[in-house]
C-alpha cells in the first residue's frame, strides 16, 4: 500500500481551515436536531460556553496535577458534584476518565483486583451481566481476561434477576446492571441485583453512563425513577458520563466508588522508572485539559436549575415522540422507557427500510437488532423538532415492506443481514472484515 505522506510544504492557515470545513460539510447536521444519538445537544448557549471553556484549556495536560493544579481542582470538583447526585456519603469517592468505556473498564479492573484479595481461590474470574449491557463490558472482559456470561432480560427489557442468580457460580466476582440501558432506555431492577451482590459477596457495578446525569434531575422533577445509586446496598461502583447528559464535548466521564479502599484497586503506581515516579488514577497517561474544563464550566453555568430545565425538555420531547410513534401503526415503542432513550419497532414490517427512508430526509434513527428496532437518544434540542419528525415519520411509514420482503433498499438489506445470519461466527468475521476495511486509507 502506498501511504499518504506529510506534504513537503505547509499550506496557509486559511487553506487548512477551509479544507477542514469542506470535509465537515459531508457530516450529519446535528445542530438541526436530526441526529438521535452520538451528540447530546442542549442548544447554542451551552455550545458557546463549552467551546470557550474547552479552548481555554485545550493545550494543558491533565497528566500532571502538580504542573496544572487548576485541572486537578476542576476534576475533583466535577467528581464531587456527580457524587452528590448519586447520593454518596462522606466516604464515596471517584475519578474522571476519558469516557464511559474507560469508566466501566476501570470499575471492572478494580473489581478484579478486589477479588484477587477477597477471593484468592478464584483463578478464572467471571462476571454476570444482562444482554442489554453496553459492549464496553464485553470489551473490558476481553481485555482484562474475565469470562462474561450474558443473561436475558424480561418482557420489559429489564434484567431478569432470577436468570442472574442462576448464572452465579463459584468463579463469579462481578454483577453488572445498567441505569438507562442504551438499546431500550430502561433502568434495571438494581435493588434486587444489589441484594444478590450482598448475598454472594460480589462486586456490583452500576453503569450509569447514560442515565447518571439525567435520572437525578428527572427524579427531582417528580418522575418515578427506580433506585439505582449508592442508596442501594451492594452497589460498589457507578459510572456516569459527563460527555452525555452534561452536554460537554467527548472526553470526560466519571467512575465512582463507595469508599477509597475500593477505589485504590483502580490506581496504578510504578516507582522504579528512570523517568520518575509514575502514577495515574486511570488508564490514560496524558489527558486533555479541555474536557475537564468544559465539564466544570457546564456545571457552574447551568446550575441545578439549568439541568432541570434541560431534563424536562428532553423528557417532554421523549414523551411526545413515544406517543406519536405509538399512534402510528404498525409502529410501537419497546417497553416503558424510564428516561430519555427509547427504541421502536414495527409489527410485521421491515423497520430498517423505515430507517433508510428517514435518512433520505435527514433523520438519523439508527438501526439495532435482537429484536429489530430503531434507536432514539433524545436531547433537549429535540423538543423543537417533534412535530417535524412525526410528520416525516407518518409519511415514511406508508407501505413499508413486510419483514420477509425481498424488494428492500440496499441499506435496509445490509442492516438486516448481520442480525439474521445464523452462523454468529461468520457474522463476526464479516463485521471484522468491514472494520478492517474502514481503517484503511482510501
Ligand atoms: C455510551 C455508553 C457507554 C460507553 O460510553 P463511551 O463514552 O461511548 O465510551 C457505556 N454504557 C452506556 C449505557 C452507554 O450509553
Amino acid at each position: 500500500m502506498t501511504h499518504m505522506t506529510i506534504p513537503e510544504k505547509g499550506s496557509s492557515r486559511e487553506a487548512v481551515i477551509s479544507n477542514l470545513k469542506s470535509m465537515k460539510s459531508g457530516d450529519a447536521d446535528w445542530h438541526s436536531g436530526q441526529l438521535f444519538g452520538l451528540i447530546y445537544e442542549a442548544g447554542e448557549r451551552v455550545e458557546k460556553l463549552v467551546r470557550e471553556a474547552a479552548s481555554l484549556f485545550m493545550i494543558e495536560n491533565g497528566l500532571s496535577p502538580l504542573t496544572f493544579p487548576s485541572l486537578l481542582k476542576m476534576e475533583n470538583e466535577v467528581v464531587s458534584m456527580v457524587l452528590s447526585l448519586m447520593e454518596g456519603d462522606d466516604h464515596t469517592v471517584g475519578c474522571t476518565t476519558s469516557g464511559g468505556t474507560e469508566s466501566i473498564f476501570m470499575a471492572i479492573k478494580a473489581a478484579r483486583d478486589w477479588a484477587r484479595q477477597e477471593k484468592p481461590q478464584i483463578s478464572k474470574p467471571r462476571m454476570v451481566v444482562p444482554v442489554t449491557a453496553h459492549p464496553a463490558w464485553n470489551k473490558a472482559a476481553h481485555y482484562l481476561g474475565i469470562d462474561i456470561v450474558m443473561t436475558p432480560v424480561d418482557d420489559c427489557f429489564r434484567a431478569d434477576t432470577t436468570a442472574m442468580k442462576d448464572a452465579i457460580d463459584e468463579n463469579t466476582i462481578i454483577l453488572g446492571a445498567t441505569a438507562v440501558t442504551y438499546p431500550h432506555g430502561m433502568v434495571d431492577p438494581i435493588p434486587a441485583i444489589g441484594t444478590l451482590a450482598e448475598e454472594y459477596n460480589l462486586w456490583l457495578h452500576v453503569d450509569g453512563c447514560l442515565g447518571g446525569l439525567m435520572l437525578p434531575f428527572l427524579r427531582k422533577l417528580g418522575y418515578d425513577i427506580p433506585a439505582y445509586d449508592f442508596r442501594v446496598p451492594g452497589v460498589k461502583s457507578i459510572s456516569a458520563d459527563v460527555h452525555k447528559y452534561a452536554y460537554t464535548p467527548k472526553g470526560i466521564s466519571t467512575v465512582l466508588y463507595r469508599n477509597s479502599d475500593l477505589r485504590k484497586f483502580q490506581f496504578f503506581m510504578y516507582t522504579e522508572w528512570p523517568g520518575g515516579v509514575y502514577g495515574t488514577p486511570s488508564l490514560a497517561g496524558g489527558r486533555p485539559g479541555s474536557a475537564i474544563a468544559a465539564a466544570w464550566a457546564v456545571m457552574h453555568y447551568l446550575g441545578k436549575e439549568g439541568f432541570l430545565q434541560l431534563a424536562q425538555d428532553a423528557r417532554s420531547a421523549t414523551e411526545k415522540l413515544m406517543q406519536g410513534i405509538a399512534n402510528t401503526p404498525p409502529l410501537y415503542v419497546l417497553g416503558k422507557p424510564d428516561a430519555t432513550v427509547f427504541a421502536f419497532g414495527g409489527k410485521d414490517v421491515n423497520i430498517y427500510e423505515l430507517s433508510a427512508r428517514l435518512k433520505d430526509r435527514g433523520w438519523h434513527a439508527e438501526a439495532q437488532h435482537l429484536p429489530a428496532s430503531l434507536h432514539m437518544t433524545v436531547s433537549p434540542i429535540h423538543n423543537t423538532i417533534v412535530d417535524d419528525f412525526l410528520k416525516d415519520l407518518g409519511e415514511c411509514v406508508v407501505d413499508l415492506p413486510a419483514t420477509d420482503a425481498e424488494d428492500i433498499s440496499e441499506m435496509a438489506a445490509m442492516y438486516g443481514m448481520i442480525g439474521t445470519m445464523t452462523d454468529r461466527k461468520v457474522a463476526r468475521e464479516f463485521a471484522l472484515a468491514y472494520l478492517d476495511d474502514l481503517y484503511n486509507l482510501k
